[in-house]
């Protein structure tokens, strides 16, 4: 076996269609779906889970950035593609891709303006993105007038879409501040029923939000964690399943005796005779230090496996002592069977940005 199958992330597509129609059960059915796939859909493979929302039923796709819309569309992807960071030096590709952006600004709206005119197209649509108190991206409800007279200047921009983003919907500490961006975005929704002349999509609910706040489903969701298989807290986590396994093999195994240490600046100590298994996958390939003495655990033939020491570049080291096993046997890091939710790393990293990490370098797999 090649390094790069040792070391793969697999992706199941079946548990990928158990989390979108968990999350359609929770939406009235005229809802509609976005898919949000940014980031190599959190780190698996925008195109494989682009493609498959599609055929879910996923009406809409969103990404952050151009590039990432345009990669869709080559891969032939048609459904309607927001891109929620457009950039004003990829303009062209934006309309020549008949990309969405998300508009946030004046500035873009001049640089959408100016660049219209060079494209054969007779209508673009926008998404006007509000703030409600994430203080992210997105423009004050005191900026709506200005929007307004904005878009009259080129009849051509026309919104399809107002939308918001949720600050803290997976947090039940914060029900309130949730409650009270959704009465903002409403503000913002009946100014623009009030002044324009035809319809557009209002959204605002991420995972969390589609889960805890039904209220607020309006007419699309923005679904990203939950349709890879996680959730913002235990209880949101425990209905979904994990879409993408990372795999790896043991490359070699030894014992050490008390006393003797395991990897750099000898981390690990031994207090007792100690099996240990060198797994081929480390930092540059996404498995951040702080998973190192003690913080995960791996899974070894059904066994969890605490990796010990510091985590190496491209190694890292596990300490399976009573856990039958040899050279060449297959590793779960985490995934469908060992959660991130079950690592004791809370406080530093959350699974957003575990999954988005995992590096180019590891071969995503089908299964
Ligand atoms: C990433 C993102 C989402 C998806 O959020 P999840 O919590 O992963 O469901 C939705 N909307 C915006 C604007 C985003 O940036």
């Amino acid at each position: 076996m090649s390094k790069v199958l040792e070391t793969r992330l697999e992706i199941d597509l079946k548990a990928l269609e158990y989390n979108f129609n968990f999350l359609k059960s929770n939406l009235s059915p005229k809802t509609k779906m976005m898919g949000v796939v940014k980031a190599f859909a959190y780190g698996t493979d925008s195109i494989i889970i682009g493609k498959q929302l599609v055929k879910l039923g996923a009406e809409h796709l969103a990404v952050a950035y151009i590039e990432e819309g345009v990669r869709l569309r080559e891969a032939g992807v048609q459904v309607p593609i927001l891109v929620f960071y457009p950039q004003l030096e990829e303009i062209h590709n934006l309309i020549d891709y008949q990309l969405t952006p998300s508009v946030y600004t004046h500035r873009f709206l001049e640089g959408l303006c100016k660049e219209l005119p060079h494209h054969e197209v007779n209508e673009i649509g926008i998404h006007l993105k509000i703030n409600t108190g994430l203080n992210r991206l997105g423009f004050e409800l005191t900026e709506l007038d200005s929007i307004l007279n904005h878009l009259e200047v080129e009849p051509k921009i026309k919104v399809a879409g107002v939308f918001s983003h949720l600050a803290a919907s997976g947090n039940t500490n914060e029900i309130e501040f949730t409650k009270a961006q959704i009465n903002k975005f409403t503000e913002a929704k009946t100014f623009f029923e009030t002044h324009l002349e035809y319809n557009f999509l209002c959204h605002i609910c991420n995972s969390s939000g589609i889960l805890n706040f039904p209220e607020a489903e309006f007419d699309m969701v923005r679904a990203g964690i939950a349709l890879y298989g996680y959730g913002n807290n235990p209880t949101e986590h425990k209905l979904l399943k994990a879409v993408a396994s990372l795999k790896t093999v043991i490359a070699q195994l030894r014992t050490i005796e008390k006393g003797e240490s395991v990897g750099y600046e000898r981390k690990f100590k031994a207090e007792h005779t100690t099996k240990i298994a060198t797994l081929p996958l480390g930092y540059a390939d996404g498995i951040s230090r702080i998973f190192g003495n003690g913080k995960a655990r791996v899974l070894v033939n059904g066994k969890k496996a605490p990796i010990i020491g510091n985590v190496c570049m491209d190694t890292l080291m596990v300490d399976v002592t009573g856990i039958d096993c040899k050279e060449g046997d297959e590793v779960e890091v985490f995934g469908k069977n060992n959660t991130v939710i079950d690592f004791d790393i809370e406080q530093q990293t959350i699974p957003y940005e575990v999954i988005t990490r995992i590096s180019q370098r590891v071969t995503r797999v089908l299964v």
